[in-house]
């Protein structure tokens, strides 16, 4: 008897405005074609990307809070027998979790549909043990993940260059994991890692914010384009192949793509994908036609830098990094990048000096491998620690070695992640040790 492949249905709803109405409507007409797998009932939990929002810096790159109300109409009028509704999230550059609901505007959902905000680095979480695991074996995660009956993921459409140009609904998983978890092998293994996770997390239902998409430059400072879509399915894998594709991106050169097809969680191919709704995918692709994505080898980023890179190329690490720090000062501040000073860079294991060392004033190593085969003879050496160094750690190392200021170098920020997030730190570290401790 032929095998019958399972269809995997994604549906495109076209939506031009920031209506949660319209949001929610076209939810229902989705749902009324994809049968869940499981009914939306118990405890529901919404992931959202809140990497970062700012109104003035970060100003596109986020799950904006009309989908999310959107997805709590549909949840409020199909949901059976809910127990409660989280929204769960952690944000990125180690500013407060918090700061980011609020400068989203999600505490506004807080009273009108009676949902509590979890932000995860000041709760309590869960260990959970990955049987399919490679890099991880087991993950700390928001204990509501870990403890929900049903999960939505609400993706913003976006480009991201750590990523092979693309983040959605299964890079969204690296925002379920504590900050030392998501640094952990944050290098030419991210795919593997970002798959593992969805062991823990994988998402009951989809919903993907592409009224705007955020493309190009830094994943936080992005700037951001009308695209008039939403993206509702049931299989992260299906979902991100198709919104691939609306980006005019092939999905077979997205690594954590390729990857999570080559472990079994979700379609091989096209033919196994039915696309379905009122939004042609073609209008996606004519918009992103001349988008800049940014998305380049980090040495041909035109700065006054000398960049040489070497081995290994880490795309999700340092070089991908580095890169998106770049795209930051560029995105918010181009002027700056003229007045860079001239600095040679190195991020790898740099061997293509011939017999010569690397000789140049000054010399910023990148990264715990940085290095260069045949010696290195300078006046100033720096090198930023890590592997990868987080966005936080580049940010600061500049400004504090080079005088190089990120336009999220901003009074509010810094306090944000220097003072308020290691105080939220302390108490979710109370919170977990309260747990653990017997009574
Ligand atoms: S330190 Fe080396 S291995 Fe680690 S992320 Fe950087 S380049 Fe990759």
């Amino acid at each position: 008897m032929d095998k019958v492949n399972k269809i995997f249905p994604v549906y495109l709803g076209a939506c031009s405005e920031y209506n949660p109405g319209s949001v929610a409507s076209i939810i229902e007409q989705a749902l009324s074609q994809i049968p869940l797998a499981k009914p939306i009932s118990g405890k529901i939990v919404i992931k959202p990307n809140l990497v970062m929002a700012h109104p003035k810096v970060a100003t596109e790159s986020f799950t904006r809070k009309e989908v999310v109300e959107g997805i709590l109409q549909v949840i409020r009028k199909q949901g059976q027998n809910i127990e409660k509704i989280d929204i769960v999230e952690k944000s990125g550059l180690g500013v407060t979790t918090a700061t980011a609901f609020r400068h989203a505007g999600y505490k506004q959902l807080v009273r009108k549909y009676k949902v509590k905000l979890r932000a995860m680095e000041e709760r309590r979480r869960s260990t959970v043990v990955l049987e399919k695991g490679q890099v991880h074996f087991h993950i700390s995660i928001a204990r509501e993940i870990a403890e929900r009956d049903f999960l939505v993921f609400a993706p913003k459409l976006k480009t991201n260059v750590l990523s092979h140009s693309y983040s959605g609904a299964l890079k969204l998983n690296i925002g379920t994991i504590d900050s030392k978890e998501r640094i952990y092998h944050h290098n030419y293994h991210l795919p593997v890692k970002i798959v593992d996770i969805l062991e823990a997390a994988n998402p009951d239902l989809i919903v993907t914010d592409g009224i705007r998409l955020a493309f190009g430059g830094n994943q936080m400072t992005q700037q951001g384009i009308d695209m008039g879509v939403v993206v509702v399915s049931t299989n992260a894998v299906a979902h991100d192949m198709v919104c691939a594709r609306l980006l005019g991106l092939d999905p077979f050169k997205i690594e954590h793509i390729v990857e999570a097809i080559r472990r079994g969680y979700g379609p091989a191919s096209f033919d196994d994908i039915r696309i379905m709704g009122d939004f042609p995918i073609e209008k996606g692709q004519e918009t992103c036609k001349k988008l800049d994505f940014g998305f380049f080898p980090v040495d041909r980023f035109p700065c006054n830098f000398d960049i040489r890179v070497g081995v290994p190329y880490c795309t999700g690490g340092c070089q991908g990094i580095f890169l998106d720090w770049l795209h930051m000062v560029r995105d918010r501040k181009p002027n700056r990048l003229k007045r860079f000073p001239r600095l040679t860079v190195l991020l790898g294991k740099v061997t293509g000096t011939g017999e010569a060392p690397v000789e140049a004033r000054k010399v910023l190593l990148v990264g715990d491998c940085a290095a260069a085969s045949r010696g290195i003879k300078t006046k100033k050496i720096v090198r930023i620690k890590g592997c990868p160094p987080s966005h936080k750690r580049i940010v600061w190392d500049m400004m504090v070695h080079f005088r190089l200021f990120a336009p999220l170098v901003l009074p509010s920020l810094i306090i944000d992640g220097f003072v308020l997030y290691p105080l939220k730190k302390i108490k979710g570290w109370l919170a977990n040790l309260r747990y653990k401790s017997p009574d």
